[in-house]
């Protein structure tokens, strides 16, 4: 008797190299591993970097699966796996986020220096070869693996997928942001750049008890939005020069500037202008400089005396997911979360998504498979 055994598969959007079109593919699905999980995905939406990586900017293995701000419902629970990060049981049907990063082995930066996000071979959905087992491991897909290495977190059921969906990308990276910049009660916060992270930037600062955040972009959309955000200023750096941005930051940020600064614009060229915005002892934090390149010239005769300190941020601690749910849990009602993810596509209709995206005529573009 010949009896056939049926491969189950699962539709992938594959970028095969930087600026081409995708295309759908089908990938087996096998059983589980000890440690894994392998969930259906609900939602992923498309964050800059993969944008980045798309246009050649940043190297991404290809062919692969792009996408790493995913959301899922389980479908197989791997042996070993029993709870999620914060303790609470995990079983098939459940709806998860997961750190966006894994790193399974042992590594100094994890256990000796709690920076797991850097560990030396920590990879990222969103970032491998597809020919590699077990394949899906990126957002823009009917399914995804969740390998050993990754941080899982349970989503309340009040929950949308639109407000949950950006967490374990854009809201966990400025939580990280802002801690770095130390942001307190009563300080004065300037926000370069109002993308997704800079509007949960501004929300973020509020709800650490800033006095007072000012918001900066050029398209007028994300002005208006970052009001919502909780912002008391912005202002357009497409219709003044540098110099006057400055000026009227540092009227507004009495009696001598800003306490805290925050790039996430990617663009080098503001950094200078940052600098000028500080009182002094202020605090310089970098986060959207995400590309090698991002060359720019400062004084730094400016950083010794006006006792400035600058530092860079590239990913997040796991504590950082879950703080990021409990910030969007609790301010639900105070900032449109809901309407960050502004437009939703199809898988086959990945390329209009990724231009849409792109071009900035969306705010956070999401795939539903
Ligand atoms: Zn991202």
């Amino acid at each position: 008797m010949n009896r056939t055994v049926k491969t189950r598969t699962a539709k992938a959007a594959i970028y095969e190299a930087p600026n081409t079109p995708f295309k759908v593919k089908e990938y087996p699905l096998r059983p589980v591993k000890p440690g894994e999980v392998l969930v259906r995905i609900r939602m992923s939406t498309i964050c800059r970097s993969d944008i980045h990586s798309y246009e050649g900017r940043r190297p991404n293995p290809c062919p692969g699966i792009l996408g790493h701000e995913i959301i899922g419902t389980i479908e197989e629970i791997g042996k070993g796996v029993e709870t999620d990060m914060r303790g609470d049981p995990l079983k098939v049907g459940d709806r998860i986020t997961w750190t966006e990063y894994f790193y399974d082995g042992a590594c100094y930066y994890r256990d000796i220096l709690d920076m797991p996000q850097k560990c030396h071979g920590v990879r990222k959905y969103g970032h491998d070869h597809i020919d590699e087992d077990p394949h899906l491991l990126g957002g823009f897909a009917e399914y995804c693996y969740i390998v050993p290495g990754t941080w899982i977190l349970k989503l309340p059921d009040d929950l949308s997928d639109e407000e949950a969906t950006p967490l374990n990308c854009g809201v966990a990276t400025m939580v990280s942001v802002t801690e770095a910049a130390a942001i307190g009660v009563g300080d004065a916060v300037v926000v370069q750049g109002l993308g997704l992270l800079g509007l949960y930037g501004v929300a973020l600062a509020k709800s650490r008890g800033a006095r007072l955040v000012i918001g900066l972009d050029s398209v007028p959309d994300r002005l208006h939005m970052a009001k919502r955000f909780g912002a008391d200023l912005v202002v357009d750096v497409g219709k003044s020069k540098p110099a006057d941005v400055v000026k009227q930051v540092r009227a507004a940020c009495r009696p001598d500037g800003a306490d805290a600064v925050i790039e996430v614009c990617g663009v080098p060229d503001v950094i200078p202008h940052g600098l000028e915005m500080l009182r002094i002892g202020g605090r310089y934090v970098l986060g959207g400089l995400v590309n090698p390149g991002a060359d720019v010239t400062i004084d730094a005769n400016v950083l010794v005396k006006r006792w400035i300190t600058m530092r860079g941020i590239h990913n997040y601690h796991p504590r950082h997911l879950i703080q990021a749910l409990d910030f969007v849990m609790a301010n639900r009602a105070r900032f449109p979360f809901k309407e960050v993810v502004d437009s939703k596509f199809s898988l086959s209709d990945l390329d209009t998504a990724f231009k849409r995206a792109a071009e900035r005529s969306v705010l956070r573009a999401a795939i539903v498979p």
